[in-house]
């Protein structure tokens, strides 16, 4: 018999996402990420991209990379446990270790699979599960896949975390889990009062700190470093696939942490390692990050004359305090047609819509890097502005 089946309930779904500004087709960029890319035949100001210390183009990267292929090949071959445990997936976790100031660092493939592999690993039914409600998408899903007591706080909400805690009373091991960085609203969550909660209520600490790695402490060295919580924090994530401009997380902490999550951290039982030039351009980026302060420090220069120039036009740039600055619009379809709009203008800042953030609390995202100049961000600024007057976003 043959099959009459189609997908016209798939296309239902995607007509109602069209309907409400939430269709979505990536943009095909045809040269290297960097602060003007070229779509369409057109030359953007990019403002999208989490490239912000402009590694993706070192030249020692791309070298160690190369080189890496020359020895050990195109691919790892294995699974980390079995011969997928090449010298350079060895050296790259000593580095991370090494420059993160914990004892141990375990690799994953990204930083999604870091989240859903540490967390599906240290939280079962005896432990619960207090999470912020902005957290990314990857905590979500990774305590999504276990069977512990799950709590959510407001974001960044004290009171509510110590009413969980205090609630709990010691009776499940508690596990506190925050985003380092938020990466839609671009604030920084406040470790040192989690921390002290944690203390208080002898809760571990979780921090994501993908938006943080490269950008946030000495030499990007994260928000435990930032807030100077060396020790206090149990579980630091960190991804490779942002500033670091590879691909790749990894979780640092403690070393038996390390050598439990080789034992249940689904992602790197069964899923091959990295390849080599993978593993090898993280390992130079994480060496040139501990010499990059003076690019750090043009980063949030740049993110800070960015911010003040759109707050000064009338913007509201939300809780930004970081290199991530939302321009808020609101309704997905409004949101849709400013990001649209931008584009013609020759800016790319995509817009966020429900569900990744609240339906009235739709952006454009616009992500500073240290790569742009201050007549790039002058430019941005400007089109912003154009674009705001013209659809009523600013008076
Ligand atoms: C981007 C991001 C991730 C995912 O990292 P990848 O390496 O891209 O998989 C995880 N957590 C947070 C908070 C992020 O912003």
């Amino acid at each position: 018999m043959p099959t009459n089946k189609t997908f016209d309930y798939l296309n239902e779904e995607l007509q109602r996402l069209q309907r409400e500004g939430m269709y979505r087709i990536p943009a095909v960029w045809s040269g290297a990420s960097g602060p003007w890319m070229e779509t369409g035949g057109r030359r953007l100001l990019q403002l999208s991209s989490n490239n912000y210390l402009g590694f993706t183009g070192h030249p020692d990267i791309q070298a160690a990379a190369i080189e890496a292929i020359r020895q050990y090949g195109s691919g790892s071959g294995s699974v980390r446990t079995i011969t997928g445990t090449l010298g350079i997936h060895d050296e790259l976790e000593r580095e991370l270790a090494d420059f993160k100031g914990t004892e141990a660092a375990l690799v994953f493939q990204s930083g999604f699979t870091t989240n859903q592999g540490a967390l599906a690993s240290l939280l079962g039914p005896d432990e619960l599960v207090i999470s912020d409600e902005l957290n990314h998408a990857s905590i979500i899903d990774g305590i999504r896949l276990t069977k512990a007591e799950r709590g959510i706080f407001a974001h960044k909400d004290m009171d509510q975390l110590e009413r969980r805690l205090k609630e709990n009373d010691g009776r499940k091991r508690a596990f506190i889990v925050t985003d380092g960085v938020f990466s839609m609203d671009g604030d920084i969550a406040p470790l040192p009062a989690i921390v002290e909660l944690a203390e208080k209520y002898g809760a571990y600490v979780y921090v994501d700190d993908a938006h943080a790695s490269g950008v946030l402490g000495r030499n990007g060295k994260g928000s435990t470093d930032h807030f100077n919580l060396h020790g206090r924090v149990h579980v630091q994530v960190g991804t490779l696939s942002k500033a670091v401009g590879v691909v790749g997380g990894y979780a640092a902490g403690a070393d038996v942490l390390k050598r439990y999550l080789i034992h249940k951290a689904r992602p790197f039982l069964f899923s091959t390692s990295h390849p080599p030039a993978v593993a090898a351009a993280c390992l130079a980026a994480i060496r040139l990050l501990r010499h990059s302060q003076p690019l750090i420090d043009r980063l949030w220069n740049n993110a800070s004359f960015f911010r003040s120039r759109l707050q000064e036009e009338g913007f509201d740039t939300g809780g930004s305090e970081t290199p991530i600055v939302p321009v808020l619009i609101g309704k997905p379809d409004r949101t849709a047609e400013f990001s649209r709009l931008l584009m013609q203008e020759g800016v790319y800042a995509q817009g966020i819509v429900y569900p990744t953030v609240a339906m009235d609390k739709g952006r454009v995202r616009c992500i500073v890097t240290a790569a742009h100049t201050k007549d790039d961000l002058a430019f941005a600024v400007d089109k912003l502005v154009a674009v705001g007057k013209r659809t009523g976003v600013l008076q």
